[in-house]
This record gives structure tokens, sequence and C-alpha cells, in this order.
């Protein structure tokens, strides 16, 4: 996150929570050989993402937001910012799907094209083809901007994504029905390390999701939630809102323990360390002042 840029937090966390989702799939996986870790064949881009993307999907949950965005006075983000931005998102979240399901029916015209039309002009025009037909009009993320299409070992990686995103709102659905929430519920956690993380290599992706919610994957319950009224979304978000700040904080930095020396650094600057200034709580908030104080653009 660049401090100071606004909505480059909400990145930055999506993002720590994403790849946090894929540390925590490829350190439970319980195998005898590191090989059934490996994020290579046989283990599918589908079967990578959904791990990571679940974990990343909880940052919009009212209820996540409840319990860890907090302000500088720790308190909690009001319902009012956390429903002004469903109400202005909800509505749209089609608009995201078509716009990763281009990706790959792009890859898909690409690939098919015969070799004697793979020129510069044909394949711009056959990417405005494409959001035409799936995105209704010229994307304001132009196809060939997707840096995935560029290199050799990223390709087709959009068609993982979206089977991923698929399983996504399967298993979130499951553990809805089964568990009646998700945030910080430790039945979910146990679920996800014995069915999702344990197999590693050993399961497929569709069996994995099979495995865990019972049904073959499919798009249902993707197709569920943006079907989804926008005013009983609106209230179901409030009362698992209301439920979770019932509950309180989830994080007291005064009780972090990491169990780690951690330094956080600028470049070669040394701006804290958990060994010096206090443990978490003491370098976190040195931190905190250093950005406030000293961090270009803010000093
Ligand atoms: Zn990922």
């Amino acid at each position: 996150a660049t401090p100071g840029a606004i909505g480059s937090g909400e990145t930055a966390l999506t993002t720590l929570m994403h790849e946090g989702g894929h540390a925590a799939h490829f350190a439970n996986v319980v195998q005898p050989s590191p090989m059934f870790s490996q994020e290579r064949a046989p283990m599918s881009v589908a079967y990578a993402e959904n791990q990571s993307m679940v974990l990343d999907s909880l940052c919009g949950d009212a209820a996540w937001l409840a319990r860890y965005a907090r302000d500088a006075d720790d308190k909690p983000m009001p319902f009012e910012v956390v429903e002004k931005a469903l109400r202005d998102s909800k509505p749209y979240a089609v608009l995201a799907l078509r716009g990763m399901i281009a990706v790959p029916y792009f890859e898909k015209a690409l690939y098919e094209l015969p070799d004697e039309e793979v020129t510069p002009a044909r394949v711009m025009a056959l990417a405005d083809e494409v959001e035409a037909k799936v995105q209704g009009g010229l994307s304001p993320r132009p196809l060939l901007s997707v840096p995935h299409l560029l290199s050799d070992e990223a390709s087709c990686y959009y068609h993982g994504y979206v089977l991923a995103e698929m399983a996504v709102w399967q298993t979130r659905k499951h553990f809805k029905d089964k568990y009646g929430y998700l945030v910080d519920n430790p039945q979910v956690g146990a679920d996800l390390s014995e069915v999702y993380w344990h197999p590693g290599n050993s399961e497929s992706f569709l069996s994995l999701v099979q495995k865990l919610t019972g049904t073959p994957l499919s798009s249902d319950a993707w197709v569920e939630e943006l079907q989804e009224d926008l005013e009983g979304c609106v209230e179901r978000e409030r009362a698992e809102y209301e439920a979770a700040i019932a509950k309180g904080p989830a994080v007291a930095s005064a009780d972090v323990d990491l169990d780690m020396r951690m330094l956080l650094a600028h470049g070669d600057l040394v701006i804290a360390d958990t060994e010096k200034d206090g443990g978490f709580e003491g370098a976190a908030a040195k931190f905190k002042k250093w950005l406030d104080t000293e961090y270009e653009g803010n000093a």
C-alpha cells in the first residue's frame, strides 16, 4: 500500500488475504512428499486459486469488516460506509464476471485463429470483438492490458480464476448452510484444513470441491449471489454486521505474539524492530508514527 493513496490499503489488504490463503494452503498440506504441495501439475490454477480466493472473499463481508476494519482510534467501519459500498457495487457485480470471462473467451478465439490471420491488427480487432460480445462494449480494462495473456506460464490462467470463483461461491454457500456464518468460525477453519488443505495434490480440484460441498462444481451459487435482491442483501449484511460488532474487535494488538522477530524497514532504513521496540505493539506504534510523520508525502 502507498499510504495516502486512497484505496491502496484496500487493494493491499485483499492481496494480503489472497496470498495468505495460498500460504495457509501450502503450509498445511499433510502428505509424505513435497511433491504434493508444489504449484505445478497435477495442481491446477483453479485448484490453487480456489484456496486463496476463498480467503480474500471475506474482505467484502460486512461481518469481517465489523471485526477487522478499524480506524486509528480502533473504531469499526460504520455500517453506513459498508452499505454505501454495497449499493455502489452490488448492482454491477455481473460486470466483474463479464470482465473475468472475457479473458478466456479472448484466449480461446486467439488460439483458434488460423496462422495466417495472426497479425497485430487482427489480434487487436479480435480483442475488441470479444469485449463487445461479452462485456457489451469496449472495456475500461482493455483485454490486451491483462498481463497474463503475454507471459507463457500465465496464459490461460483466467480460465482457472473463473472456475475458482465458481468454487468460492459454492464453498461459501456450503458453510453458510452448514454453520450459519463464516467469519471467525473455527468449524470453517477445521473443515478447510482437513478437506481443502491436507490432501495437497493427492486430490484434484473437482473432487476437492465435491468432497467439501457434497455437490459437483457448478456456477449455481455464484449466479444466486448475483441475483440476490439489493435490499435483501443490505438487510442480511446489516444483521451479520451487528452480530459481528457485538462480538467486538477480532484482534487487540496488545495480545499479538508472532513468536518471531519482525523488522519493519523502508529500503535500508530500519524503522522498527520487535526486539528493541517492545514487541509487536511497540513496533507497530513506532511504524504507524513513522508513516504519519516521516513517510514521503505525509511529512
Ligand atoms: Zn493467487
